[in-house]
């Protein structure tokens, strides 16, 4: 019998690498996708080429359908998808924040998630019990001061999550959504490179530490598991308590 495949966006590093080397671990084949086709290499390298990378770009709409004709040629239909591609745009007050890099954050960040589940959803959809997981980011539920493009994107994956998760609930594909908090990635190496910065951000979170972005792959995994079958359109913090306060 074939293993099941994931598709991961942002595979390449943080928190995508962590969810790929999990969904390895836990018997399936893995489509590694990222921007960087280097990096993706390196992680389908640690799961022992069990997976394949692919170079896309999420905000290119046609290259994500013509990857996704290519996985459904090379591999099957696929049982999981993960959006884990984004970035976190310098912190700006929305008046300054330029034109150009706020479409960018919007594009990479929410446009990005739903051109990936347009594209490969009639794939999942052939599959039972297949799963979506959408990231999103504590940022997707409360905001912080200059965070306006980065929360803007964060709380669209949120609404985009609760309304596939009602467009697909008859056929059991399941869309669910999870909001890290703060975790030590390259995403956010360099302000956790500053002390103070990395004080400030622990003493905001109720457990008193950042996360491994394990910590993230461990729940993404759960929520595509069969353990999680009842679990759709739901919204769910990974984040120390951060948003408990
Ligand atoms: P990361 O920078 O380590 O990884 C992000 C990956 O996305 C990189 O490999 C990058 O090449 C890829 N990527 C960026 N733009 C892309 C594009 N246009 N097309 C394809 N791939 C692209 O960051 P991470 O921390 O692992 O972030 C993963 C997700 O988690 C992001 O959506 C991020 O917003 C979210 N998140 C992270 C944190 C955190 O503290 N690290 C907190 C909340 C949410």
């Amino acid at each position: 019998m074939n293993k099941p495949l994931a598709i991961i966006t942002g595979a390449g590093s943080g928190i995508g690498r962590a969810t790929s080397i999990k969904f390895h671990e836990n018997g399936y084949q893995v489509a590694c996708l990222d921007l960087n086709l280097e990096t993706a290499k390196e992680t389908a390298e640690m799961i022992s080429n069990e997976g394949k990378a692919y170079q896309v770009d999420v905000i290119n709409h046609e290259e994500i359908k013509k990857i996704s004709e290519i996985i459904l040629k090379e591999f099957s239909n696929p049982d999981v998808l993960v959006n884990c591609a984004g970035i976190s745009p310098s912190p700006m007050p929305v008046h300054l924040f330029e034109v150009d890099e706020w479409n960018r954050v919007i594009n990479i960040n929410l446009n990005g998630s739903f051109y990936m589940m347009k594209y490969f959803i009639p794939s999942l959809l052939k599959n039972t019990n297949s799963s979506i997981v959408n990231i999103s980011s504590v940022l997707g539920v409360v905001a912080n001061p200059t965070t306006a493009g980065y929360a803007a994107s964060k709380h669209g994956i949120v609404g985009l999550t609760k309304a596939a998760a009602l467009d697909y609930a008859k056929q059991g594909l399941r869309v669910n959504c999870v909001g890290p908090g703060v975790i030590e990635t390259n995403m956010n190496k360099d302000i956790l490179k500053d002390i103070r910065i990395k004080e400030m951000l622990t003493n905001q979170t109720p457990l008193g530490r950042v996360a491994a972005p394990s910590e993230v792959a461990n729940l993404i995994y759960f929520l595509c598991s069969d353990k999680a079958t009842f679990i759709t359109g739901s919204f769910f913090a990974v984040d120390g308590g951060y948003t408990a306060v």
